[in-house]
């Protein structure tokens, strides 16, 4: 009879505390977001939770660049895209109320290695340029740099991603590489290797800013997700979208190609916040990755 009670009571312990933990998940679900988490290194995203108590939104900056702010289980929390540059350390956010008062908050960020990478190009034209290309190049490079500072308010951003493409990634965000032993900027997405014709989805609801034929990145696209959060799709066979045109999540933007300076068909994406290319991966579920890079 004793051993009856105590079974039960531990029974009971159990469904207790599996149902708390059951509840307080769904509470969680409700009111926080999926993911980025925080990662406070070079390239990645730092969530900062703001101290304001303030009902309006506050504007958040840093490094002089307007930040995204969104609303977390009853808080501000700003999400700030590092650079790869970023040095270890503190650094400061600047917080502009609407009452106008100014106020300042500390984050540390850590150090982060990335991979480096030795490639050879037997075509020389396509690393030192011919003075047509560099004009096409700077060009392509204003179209870039004016669509990346894009700043469209909007609240709750989904920060959630859906793959753009099923593929595998054969290059990660941040790789070092060497073309022809000539250090190049690192790599600035993520590389979904996938035949040409694969499907490229919108990955969030956007607005399409920006469309071209660029000489390293072939055909290209930019969506604009509101708040400085923009996505970038390159390389492409086919083009499914126009300027200005409003994408909704998974909607087709285009097919995987390899116009531009590739040497395999496969989808460059990438992904920046404040005008500041971060790992996409941060954004996106789990995916396979090639065994040898
Ligand atoms: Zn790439």
């Amino acid at each position: 009879m004793l051993k009856n009670l105590k079974i039960i009571s531990i029974s009971l312990l159990l469904f207790v505390l599996f149902t708390q933990n059951c509840f307080s998940g769904e509470l969680n679900n409700q009111a926080s977001f999926k993911y980025p988490v925080h990662n406070p290194v070079p390239g990645g995203i730092a969530i900062i939770e703001l101290k304001t108590k303030d009902k309006n939104k506050p504007d958040v900056f840093y490094k002089n660049k307007k930040i995204m702010v969104r609303k977390n289980a009853g808080h501000w929390q700003a999400i700030v895209g590092l650079s790869l540059n970023t040095k270890s350390g503190q650094h400061k956010i600047k917080i502009k109320t609407k009452d106008k008062k100014l106020k300042y908050q500390i984050f540390a960020t850590k150090n982060k290695e990335y991979k480096k990478q030795y490639i050879t190009l037997k075509n020389k034209g396509m690393v030192t340029l011919s003075p047509e290309n560099l004009k096409r190049a700077i060009s392509d490079k204003k179209i870039s740099k004016k669509a990346f500072a894009t700043w469209l308010e909007k609240n709750n951003i989904k920060l959630d991603f859906i793959m753009p493409v099923d593929g595998i990634v054969s290059s990660r965000f941040g790789l070092k590489r060497f073309f022809n032993k000539k250090p190049r900027k690192p790599h600035s997405g993520i590389d979904i290797a996938a035949p040409t014709g694969t499907l490229i989805k919108s990955p969030a609801d956007g607005r399409v800013i920006a469309t071209g034929n660029f000489y390293f990145n072939g055909n290209v696209v930019f969506v604009d997700h509101g708040q400085g959060l923009i996505t970038m799709f390159c390389h492409m066979n086919k083009i499914n979208v126009s300027k200005n045109q409003i994408v909704k999540k998974a909607d087709k933007i285009g097919e995987v190609g390899e116009t531009g300076r590739v040497t395999g068909a496969h989808l460059h994406f990438s992904v920046s916040l404040n005008n500041t290319r971060i790992d996409p991966e941060l954004l996106l579920p789990p995916i396979p990755e090639l065994k040898d890079k």
